[in-house]
């Protein structure tokens, strides 16, 4: 309407006989008009802008709500389906679960701590080994022949056996075992060890099952020869910080470590001090101890739980194998008693005299690497180290925190603190041939006074695939 009327008015300004105040007033009313027009069309735009908002903004909200009906249909569907699956594996778990050993078990993602331990009760005729599916195979196979593997011991000086070689002997105890009633194929191998006992390795989970009940070792061993007897396999556990009022060779202190812990009589073989005591300073009050168990559960479970020593829990851990270092020629995997070398090199300077007779302990030289900053039996020797690295690719079972046996738990990997190194790899585990971290400017007095003797111990390596060490303290 108003684009008519201001066209109406100047239709009226161009007609003849207008005067120019009249003219001036029709343009004023025209100029009044023009502007009432923007304003008209202002305001139409920008109802037409809102009704669109508003209808865009219904359509969003429609969407939303369509997307979000459809994501909760079918989030809903995948819950139920995870539902039916976990049903599905927990009934295969359980399934699984009773086909096993029926072993006493920790249970699925259960707490070995809590696991229902019956000491003293627990049956021969159980797996050997139990490794969860991702162990590594080469531990799996070591531990299985450990496992089939017994010390015998107590073979007199008059026994047959003394003059027959190791095939005869095997040959001999396998008439033994046909004549006891065993079937299958027995022993496999038989080894004389250096100390005088036998290592025999049965051939097969059969016949070493055979060979775990009490009666057949009874009756073995009778027929074997009298005092014959199976040796235990021993677990070597450190146990950190014990107060020093604890005394590892008394009875008594043994026997109430013992109760304390609800351990069976003799689990316990022999506990020792990992430093000599002259060594400790005047205000030490706690110590390391090496504690030789005869029972893989019970020391599985000292490692899981801890112990209470002297009214104080402690923390224990597994000593793992470490290189053997010579304490002749300071060189590795061979002791003393074997050594080749046709000279002594001194620990510390690594001249050619005994660590003993070293005049000056402020000098410092390493056989392996021949740095000066340290000396041979420095924990922090880059030779040291590879052959710890070496150690542990021949001991797999030092990635392990536990002592593998026939709880999966056991098979658990060892985890490393930050530093890539264990608490137990700061610290001298052996006093004839450890140092601790370079507080001391000599070797421990022990490795002077074992240099002669230095042979396999109980914390040594197996190295040449000798399981000697797990049988001797
Ligand atoms: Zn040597
Ligand atoms: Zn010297
Ligand atoms: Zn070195």
């Amino acid at each position: 309407m108003p684009t008519s009327l201001t066209y109406c008015l100047h239709q009226i300004l161009a007609m003849q006989g207008i005067t120019k105040p009249i003219k001036n007033a029709v343009r004023a009313v025209a100029f009044l008009l023009e502007e009432m027009e923007s304003y008209a069309m202002a305001e139409l735009i920008r109802d037409t802008v809102n009704i669109q908002l508003s209808t865009l903004a219904e359509d969003m909200q429609l969407l939303t709500t369509d997307v979000r009906e459809k994501i909760d249909n079918n989030l809903g569907d995948k819950i139920t389906d995870l539902d039916k699956n976990m049903d599905r594996i927990n009934r295969v778990i359980d399934k699984l679960e009773k086909a096993g050993t029926n072993a006493p078990s920790a249970g699925r993602g259960g707490n070995p701590a809590q696991a229902n331990y019956t000491q003293g009760t627990r049956t021969y005729v159980e797996a050997l080994v139990t490794p969860p599916p991702h162990a590594d195979p080469k531990l799996v196979a070591k531990e299985g022949i450990r496992a089939r593997q017994h010390m015998l011991e107590g073979i007199g000086e008059d026994s047959k056996l003394r003059g027959m070689d190791d095939i005869q002997i095997k040959d001999k105890l396998n008439k033994i075992t046909r004549e006891l009633g065993l079937e299958g194929r027995g022993i496999r191998t038989v080894t004389r060890q250096r100390l005088g006992g036998l290592l025999i390795e049965m051939a097969d989970d059969h016949v070493a099952r055979w060979m775990k009940e009490e009666t057949n070792v009874k009756r073995f061993c009778e027929a074997v020869g009298t005092n014959v007897t199976f040796r235990k396999r021993i677990y070597n556990l450190i146990a950190y910080n014990v107060p020093i009022t604890m005394e590892p060779e008394n009875d008594n202190h043994i026997k109430e470590i013992h109760e304390t812990n609800q351990l069976e009589p003799r689990t316990i073989k022999v506990a020792r001090w990992v430093k000599p005591i002259a060594r400790r300073s005047i205000t030490q009050r706690t110590a390391h101890l090496i504690l030789s168990y005869t029972d893989i559960h019970a020391a599985n479970r000292a490692l899981v739980n801890g112990l209470s020593i002297c009214h104080r829990r402690v923390t224990i851990e597994k000593i793992r194998k470490e290189p053997i270092r010579c304490l002749k020629c300071q060189q590795w995997n061979h002791y003393a008693k074997e050594c080749i070398a046709d000279h002594d090199t001194c620990g510390n300077c690594a001249e050619h005299h005994r660590t003993n007779q070293c005049q000056d302990h402020t000098k410092k030289r390493c056989a392996s690497c021949n740095s000066t900053d340290h000396a041979s039996w420095s924990r922090e020797c880059p030779i040291f180290r590879q052959k710890v690295d070496e150690c542990n690719k021949r001991n797999p079972e030092n990635g392990l925190q536990f002592f593998p046996s026939d709880e999966p738990w056991t098979w658990t990997p060892r985890r490393d603190d930050n530093t890539g190194k264990s608490r137990q790899e700061y610290l001298d585990t052996n006093t004839s041939r450890r140092q601790p971290n370079g507080n001391e400017n000599c070797e421990p007095e022990g490795a002077h006074r074992n240099r002669d003797v230095q042979e396999p111990t109980a914390w040594g390596d197996t190295w040449a695939g000798n399981n000697y060490n797990d049988f001797y303290v």
